[in-house]
Order: C-alpha cells, then structure tokens, then sequence
C-alpha cells in the first residue's frame, strides 16, 4: 500500500507539531526521562491488549486499532517466513512503544517517521516544509553534512527524533527475554524512512549497519496497514501467537 499523504490532512498537522517539537535538546531530554523512569511490571501480553484504544494519526493509510494492526503484520510474516518466529513476534511486537500516549505523550512524540538530530534534514522528510519551523534548522553547528558526527560513526551513535521505536528498543534492552539483536534492531528502526526507504545517512553507517539495513527492509514489506477488519483474529491465531510470546517473554517486562 502506498503511503499517501495531503498537506490538509490530520497527518500533516502531526508531522508539523512533531518537526517543531523534537529539537536535539528536547529529544535528550526525552530520552534521558524514560531510560530513567522507575518503570512498572507489566506482561507483554497486558502490553499488545492495552493498545487496543490506540490508533495512530500518522498513518495516511487506515484508521484502525494498533493491536489489528500487529496480528496482520505479523500474520503476513508467517506466511512468507512459517518458521521464523523471531521475525512473526517482531511483526507482532514491533509497534508496542506506541504505549506512550498512556504515559501522556502527545502523538508527535510518539509515531511518524523519524530523521537525525544534530546534522542536516534530508529534502526527501515528508512535509519537508515543515521541517524549517525547526529551530535547529539554521543552526550552523548542525545544518551540515555531518553536523555534530563523524563520518561512519555507525547508526547507533546517532540521535534519532523520539518515538515508539527507540523507546521500545530501550525496554527490551534493558529486559529479559529471547528476542536476539538482529530483531531489536529492527524495530529500533523500523520508522526511519529517510534511512531505510530514501538512502538518506549513507555517510554515517559503519559496515555492519548494512546487514541491518537489510533486515529493516525485508521487515519493512510487512509493516504497513491492509483493509482487512479485525474479523480475522480468531482464536487460532491469538493461541498461536499466546504459546510463541510466552517461549520469546517467559518473564513479565519493566516498562
Ligand atoms: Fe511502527
Ligand atoms: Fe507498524
């Protein structure tokens, strides 16, 4: 499905907030307020259910809500991959940051997607316009090809705008469970089309970023959103996806 977007729609009203928003200053902060919170114990599966109520203003594509949005992803995964499990529960849990909005956070900390603080915006960012509202903008310490990095420092130093993705990327750092790198990985970068979709940071990456660059795209072809209802969750499928949560998160999480 094609991701289209109307500069008089409800996406463009985010992306406007979001771009004036999510300065590098205000996203250290943010970053720096979760990976400090005290968190709360809660199950992964609680977690899937508590996104029900949820649904995401970025995308131009179908108003429906996330947990739908999780099964279908993942459900499209197991048909092309039957035995990657990995794979199936990074579809199933990939958007579960979008937990935010019940901490508070306003959608334009939430979703969209992301792009690079402290070096200059890429011309292909959705709603590029918007994006000169930021005032790190003109900034000239950070309007340059490589603004406050070094060449090839490797995607992990960069600071990304604040989002679903890097939040849930720290709870399952900071976890236990059976979830390996290459998948973390993944949904840690999941939104970052410019990166992933316009080749936009090239000069940043280190070797290894290309395995994951790879990984993202392969997962990518899976997240988007289909005109199916939530008809199709029946029992079956929540049993299947219950056993494979409780191999992959035998503990509850801290979040
Ligand atoms: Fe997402
Ligand atoms: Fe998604």
């Amino acid at each position: 499905m094609f991701r289209n977007y109307n500069i008089q729609s409800k996406q463009a009203q985010l992306y406007k907030k979001m771009y004036v928003e999510q300065t590098l200053e205000n996203v250290i902060k943010i970053r720096n307020k979760y990976n400090k919170r005290k968190g709360i114990k809660i199950s992964i599966k609680q977690l899937l259910l508590m996104l029900d109520d949820f649904v995401d203003d970025s995308d131009p594509d179908l108003d429906l809500p996330n947990s739908v949005h999780a099964y279908q992803t993942a459900e499209k995964i197991r048909e092309k991959y039957p035995d990657d499990y990995e794979m199936q529960i990074t579809g199933l849990i990939h958007d579960l940051g979008k937990i935010l909005y019940k901490f508070g956070e306003p959608q334009h900390y939430i979703v969209g997607d992301t792009f690079v603080l402290g070096a200059k915006f890429p011309k292909s960012m959705v709603f590029y316009n918007f994006i000169k509202l930021n005032p790190d903008f003109d900034n000239s310490n950070y309007n340059t090809k490589f603004g406050i990095y070094k060449a090839n420092c490797g995607l992990d130093e960069l600071i990304l705008s604040y989002g679903h993705d890097e939040y849930l990327y720290n709870i399952l750092k900071k976890n236990n469970h059976k979830l390996t790198d290459k998948y973390l990985n993944i949904i840690r970068y999941h939104s970052f089309y410019p990166w992933h979709s316009h080749n936009e940071y090239r000069h940043f990456m280190k070797d290894s970023d290309y395995e994951i660059l790879e990984n993202v795209n392969k997962f990518n072809e899976f997240d988007l959103y289909s005109k199916e209802n939530e008809d199709f969750i029946d029992e079956d499928i929540k049993k299947y996806y219950d056993k494979l949560l409780d191999i992959y998160f035998p503990e509850d999480l801290i979040i």
